[in-house]
């Protein structure tokens, strides 16, 4: 029924609006299955055409290339496309105007932040082809488990923080089987409330953060996560340590499916049902992994998206780092693969009161201050006490200081402490690993122990 009512929808906003994402899920049907050479010609045709776009309609990406005293026609293989420096969040800060394009843009153009989503704020622009490339991107990975449109799935969220999303959408997410549990500031109450309702709605799949799904079903205890008989756990937001993973597979039941995405790019890479790792999206991204600081491990991604043209990100530093897996996948796609993502973590920090809040509750309080705060940091060192460690921006002020100490004081409640600090930089941890929510007290972190 959910299918047939989504199918209906799909085709009705495809014939009024024009999205084009059923058509780009179909091409992209057909090239997970393109033999690798015809998939690495297909590339290397839209990188050429990225580049000579960007040298030509992009002030930043002229710069360099005049620097380089090279033109995009000089540039024969992907490999040549390691002359080019990456793109830094610090950049996009400082030059972000001189990084969009001055070409007319192929429809409307949409302006996203980040919001400090990785700890720092990241302005971007994005076009609808790209923004329904990326819903198409997802789509297909939510099919190689059988996933689609009208697949009954519970969200559990940051749902009530956010700006609410529009009625329409709304509508959608009710008419094809998707339901939304916030994420946010719940007890153990609110977990049990979860569950009564997961129980009446049947989810065939659930959808969440590793960390503050850990943590509810922890609580709920492993015979009520079995009772609700879920086929398929997918996680996002925070990277998935495999103790993690096992630990929710043994609780749910269920297979526990690692979903990498960013908000500059939607889906970058997604774990084969079949077989290790996950596969990169290579019909969208050029995801090069850098060398690895020590002999062995993981190396810093950079990525460059294929299809946005407003605003083109070429070898962008998303500050993840990722270990390659080389060999050809059981499963037949030609897409390339990564054998682990190392992106960023984030703890459940719990209040006095016992209210659980995922690391992602921090990103939303601090979207809106986003020309206020370049980067920050969250470590809860005492079961009464945060300290928020934070790098001013342009429009900071002791009135935003202010705005921001009562909003979290709304939401964490009276007994918390709250120490905020204003540093000048984070420095990342040796690893490299960058933790930005951090709980010091040992039960509610459900990384504890994680190398
Ligand atoms: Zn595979």
């Amino acid at each position: 029924m959910g299918r047939l009512v989504a199918d209906i929808l799909d085709r009705l906003i495809e014939r009024r609006t024009g999205r084009r994402y059923r058509a780009y899920l179909r091409e992209y049907r057909e090239m997970e299955r393109w033999p690798r050479e015809r998939l690495e010609t297909w590339r290397w045709e839209r990188l050429r055409a990225l580049l000579d776009h960007a040298w030509r309609t992009v002030p930043y990406w002229k710069e360099v290339f005049d620097r380089l005293g090279a033109r995009p026609g000089d540039f024969r293989s992907l490999d040549h496309l390691r002359l080019l420096p990456p793109m830094t969040k610090r950049l996009i800060e400082e030059r972000g105007d001189d990084l969009v394009s001055r070409a007319p843009s192929r429809g409307p153009v949409s302006l996203k932040s980040t919001g400090g989503s990785t700890g720092r704020n990241t302005w971007f622009r994005i076009d609808r082809e790209t923004h329904d490339r990326r819903r198409a991107a997802g789509r297909l990975t939510e099919e190689w488990d059988g996933v689609v449109p009208g697949t009954r799935t519970a969200i559990l969220w940051g749902a009530s923080l956010e700006t609410s999303p529009s009625r329409a959408a709304r509508l959608y997410d009710l008419l094809t089987g998707r339901f939304f549990f916030s994420a946010y500031g719940i007890d153990e109450d609110d977990i049990r409330r979860w569950f009564d309702r997961l129980e009446r709605f049947r989810p065939e799949v659930i959808s969440s953060y590793p960390s503050i799904l850990l943590h509810a079903a922890r609580l709920a205890g492993k015979k009520r996560c079995r009772r609700l008989g879920v086929r398929l756990i997918y996680t996002s937001a925070e990277a998935l340590y495999p103790p993690v993973r096992e630990e929710l597979e043994d609780l749910f039941g269920a297979p526990v499916r690692n979903r990498y995405a960013s908000r500059e790019f939607g889906v970058i890479a997604s774990d084969c049902p079949e077989g290790e790792g996950l596969h990169v999206m290579d019909m969208r991204l050029i995801v090069e992994v850098g060398e690895s600081p020590l002999l062995e491990g993981p190396g810093e991604l950079l990525i460059t998206d294929l299809d946005n043209w407003p605003m083109p990100f070429i070898r962008y530093r998303i500050e993840d780092v990722g270990v390659p897996l080389e060999g050809a996948c059981p499963c037949g796609r030609s897409w390339g693969r990564l054998a682990s993502i190392d992106g960023r973590s984030l703890d459940v920090i719990v209040t006095p009161e016992g209210k659980a809040f995922g690391g992602t509750f921090f990103t939303i309080v601090f979207r809106p201050f986003d020309r206020a705060i370049r980067q920050f940091q969250v470590v809860q060192d005492r079961r009464d006490r945060i300290r928020v460690r934070l790098v001013p921006g342009e429009a900071w002020s002791p009135d935003r200081r202010a705005e921001i100490l009562a909003v979290l004081r709304e939401k964490l409640g009276p007994r918390m402490i709250l120490d905020v600090e204003e540093v000048d930089e984070i420095p990342p941890l040796p690893s490299g690993k960058r933790r930005f929510v951090v709980s010091e007290i040992e039960s509610s972190r459900p990384g504890a122990g994680v190398p």
